[in-house]
C-alpha cells in the first residue's frame, strides 16, 4: 500500500507569501555560509542534510485529500483542494493503462473536504466511473449544492463521468478490489466518519480527520482505540496543540497531537501522521509541534515505539 498526501491543511487552503519565502532563502544563504556547489545535486544533498524542513520546504496549503493506492482502482479520502492535483496526476496514470474508476470516501461534507470536486478533471471524462462513498446520506445534496449557479458556473449535471453515491454504515465491512474497509462515526459538527483500510498484504491505514477526542475522557474512547488497533499508519486530526485545545478550542470539533499520540499508544499503532494542519500555523509552528510530538511520544511510550511523522502536501508513504 502506498499512501499519498495531496492536501494536508485544515479548514482553508493557504499559500506561502513572498516575505515568508524570502525569509527561507535568507536562512538558507546564511546557513550555507559562503559554500560553493558544483552541481544542483550537490546543493540538494547539502540542503537535505543541513536545513530544517520548515526552511528547505513547506508543509503546503491544500485542504484534505489522501490517496490510498492499494489496487487496480483509485481510492481517495476526501475532496479538498488537493484533489485538483490528484486529478491531473490520475489522468496521466490512466493514459498509461490505469483503471478509470475512482472510489471516494468522505469524512464529512464540510466545505474544506469537498471544495476540490468542481476542479476534478476526471469528472469530465465520459469513460470514468466515480463512486462517492459516505457515511452521510446528504453527501449528494452537498456536492450538487456547491455547484449550483449562485456559487459555481459549471452545474453538477454537466459532468460527463458515470457518478454514483453510496451511503455506508458503521460496523459493516466493505470491499473495493482487494481492499477491505470499515468506518466509525466521530465527534464533529454534523458528524464525521473515520475509515480503516486493509490491503491484501494485511497492511492497515486509518484516515481519521475532523474528529474531537475529549482530553480527560480517554476511557470513553475505547471504540476509537479498537478502530486504530495495530494500524500500520493512523492519519489523525491534530489541528491544534494541546495548549490551544484546552485554553480555547474545546468543542471546536478537532483534536491535538497529544491526544492522537495517547490514542495511538493505546491502540499499539506503528505510525501516526499529523494531519489537518491549522491554517494560521506557519511552517515553523508545525515543525515545532512535530518536534514536541516526537518528544511527548518518547516520554509516554509504554511498549513499542510509535513513529510520529508530520504529513505535508506531496508526501508519499509506503506501508
Ligand atoms: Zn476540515
Ligand atoms: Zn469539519
Amino acid at each position: 500500500m502506498i499512501v499519498r498526501f495531496w492536501g494536508t491543511r485544515g479548514s482553508l487552503p493557504v499559500a506561502q507569501k513572498a516575505d515568508v519565502v524570502r525569509d527561507k532563502v535568507i536562512s538558507a544563504l546564511m546557513a550555507s555560509n559562503g559554500l560553493a556547489f558544483e552541481t544542483d545535486d550537490e546543493a540538494a544533498s547539502w540542503l537535505d542534510e543541513n536545513l530544517d524542513f520548515s526552511i528547505a520546504g513547506t508543509y503546503g496549503g491544500a485542504t484534505s485529500c489522501v490517496e490510498i493506492d492499494a489496487g487496480d482502482e483509485f481510492i481517495v479520502c476526501d475532496m479538498g483542494s488537493g484533489l485538483r492535483e490528484f486529478g491531473l496526476n490520475a489522468m496521466a496514470r490512466c493514459a498509461s493503462a490505469h483503471a478509470r474508476t475512482y472510489h471516494f470516501f468522505l469524512s464529512h461534507v464540510h466545505w474544506d473536504h469537498i471544495m476540490g470536486f468542481p476542479f476534478f478533471v476526471p469528472g469530465f471524462d465520459p469513460g470514468a466511473k466515480i463512486v462517492i462513498h459516505a457515511g452521510h446520506a446528504d453527501a449528494e445534496e452537498a456536492l450538487r449544492r456547491q455547484q449550483e449557479e449562485i456559487s459555481f458556473p459549471v452545474p453538477f449535471d454537466w459532468l460527463k463521468a458515470d457518478i454514483s453515491f453510496r451511503t455506508l454504515l458503521p460496523g459493516e465491512t466493505y470491499r473495493i478490489g482487494s481492499v477491505d474497509l470499515s468506518l466509525i462515526e466521530q465527534q464533529h459538527s454534523h458528524s464525521s466518519y473515520g475509515y480503516r483500510f486493509q490491503d491484501a498484504d494485511g497492511k492497515v491505514a486509518v484516515y481519521s480527520t475532523d474528529s474531537e477526542h475529549k482530553v480527560n475522557r480517554m476511557e470513553g474512547e475505547a471504540d476509537v482505540v479498537a478502530f486504530f488497533r495495530d494500524a500500520d499508519l493512523v492519519i489523525c486530526d491534530t489541528m491544534y496543540s494541546l495548549a490551544d485545545t484546552v485554553a480555547m478550542k474545546e468543542d471546536w470539533g478537532h483534536s491535538s497531537n497529544i491526544t492522537a499520540i495517547d490514542l495511538c499508544h493505546e491502540a499499539a499503532a506503528r505510525r501516526l501522521a499529523l494531519f489537518h494542519h491549522e491554517p494560521t500555523y506557519s511552517d515553523r509552528d508545525i515543525e515545532r509541534m512535530h518536534r514536541e510530538s516526537i518528544r511527548y511520544e518518547e516520554l509516554t511510550r509504554f511498549s513499542e515505539p510509535l513513529e510520529v511523522i508530520c504529513s505535508y502536501d506531496g508526501l508519499e508513504l509506503k506501508l
